[in-house]
């Protein structure tokens, strides 16, 4: 390459996003629990307006997304005109970062946090600053701490992504009216469905004009192979997003696919109890085999070890067995592993292999 030829301030600093695992060598029957998939997929009448879809795959899909927005509107009851819809929420959240932060400004996230957030923070030339956490919850007084007058974005996942944990209503609140003027409240939404009766921060972003929420089709529909996500936020900052995203950004099938997955509230409630039931019951297992893990509101345990070691000797004990789990050294939680709540099965089969580890079956 060229001397002249370099890429933008912060790109090389970036680490390459690793994706959960799915392949194990030489063992068949993989069960992959490292990506926080839905183990039931899509509804039927999601995938069956997905192939719909198929038939019109000469022309190009909506630009303005209007009939997912006016299905996410009609679900969450939420001002379409002010709904955005990305590739995944990831590129809600990348397109806020490169809108909002650029050489000299800081976007701060919490220690545990989802790992894109640096990777968002240093391709837009941002610095990324890192606060702690309190026992891997989200601590709002460190964060407020952190904030001066070059932050322009906090992200906060809530559910959180690895830790599981939540904190409530009042205390994100509290974070964006403590925040800097010049600071936007990206509230990462990925797991909100998870939370029955959780409005995922839709009342805060509708009361102020700092707050944006990003939610995902990736999760709790079953559609993480699709990538759509989608952004609420005041309509300053949806006129921003629009402007500089692709004009056909979503595939139509995606676009059906999202719209049919988000009016199938009653697949939703399903993947809903289902995923409650089993995670509690593994949290429980696995308690009782000596692994504890905090209370997990999203569709994945923490499953917390006495040390590195042992979370890496069970790792390698779960992929014998073939069950892929996913590693959080990289997250600062060297002595945990976080597992994805499969279905029963799946649950039953972790359950057993964590006892033959603990030397209890
Ligand atoms: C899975 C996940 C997402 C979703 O990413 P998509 O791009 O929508 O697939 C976003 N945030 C967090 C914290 C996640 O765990």
């Amino acid at each position: 390459m060229r001397k002249g030829i370099q890429p933008q301030p912060g790109i090389m600093d970036i680490a390459l996003y690793q994706g959960g695992a799915s392949h194990l060598d030489g063992v068949r029957n993989v069960l992959k629990l490292s990506s926080n998939e839905n183990p039931l997929g899509p509804s039927d009448a999601t995938k069956e307006a997905a192939i719909r879809a198929c038939h019109d795959l000469h022309r190009y899909p909506s630009t303005d997304h209007g009939p997912l927005r006016q299905a996410i509107a009609d679900v969450w009851d939420v001002d379409p005109a002010r709904v955005f819809c990305g590739v995944g929420s990831g590129e809600v959240l990348k397109l806020l970062s490169e809108a909002y932060a650029g050489p000299g400004d800081e976007v701060v996230f919490t220690e545990h946090g989802f790992s894109m957030y640096p990777i968002y923070a240093h391709a837009c030339g941002a610095t990324p600053v890192v606060v702690p956490e309190n026992e891997r919850v989200v601590d709002v007084d460190a964060i407020l701490r952190a904030c001066g007058p070059k932050t322009r974005l906090v992200f906060v996942a809530n559910p959180a992504n690895p830790t599981g944990t939540m904190i409530g209503q009042a205390e994100v609140a509290r974070l964006a009216d403590g925040l800097p003027p010049q600071a936007l409240l990206v509230l990462d939404g990925a797991y909100a469905e998870f939370v029955d009766g959780f409005d995922a921060g839709k009342a805060l972003v509708e009361a102020r004009d700092n707050v944006v929420m990003s939610r995902t089709f990736s999760k709790i529909y079953g559609l993480g192979g699709m990538r759509v996500g989608w952004g609420y936020g005041p309509q300053a900052v949806i006129d921003v997003l629009n402007r500089i995203r692709g004009p056909f950004n979503l595939s139509a099938p995606a676009l059906a696919a999202a719209e049919a997955a988000v009016r199938d509230t009653a697949h939703t409630q399903k993947c809903r109890i289902e995923n409650a039931k089993w995670r509690d019951w593994l949290a429980n297992a696995l308690a009782e085999l000596g692994v504890p893990s905090d209370t997990s509101t999203a569709n994945f345990i923490l499953a917390r070890f006495a040390d590195e070691a042992e979370a890496n000797a069970c790792d390698e004990h779960l992929r014998s067995a073939g069950i892929i789990v996913r590693k959080v050294a990289g997250y600062g939680l060297p002595h945990c592993l976080r597992m994805t709540v499969g279905d029963e099965s799946a649950c039953r089969r972790v359950a057993h292999a964590v006892a033959q580890f603990k030397g209890a079956a």
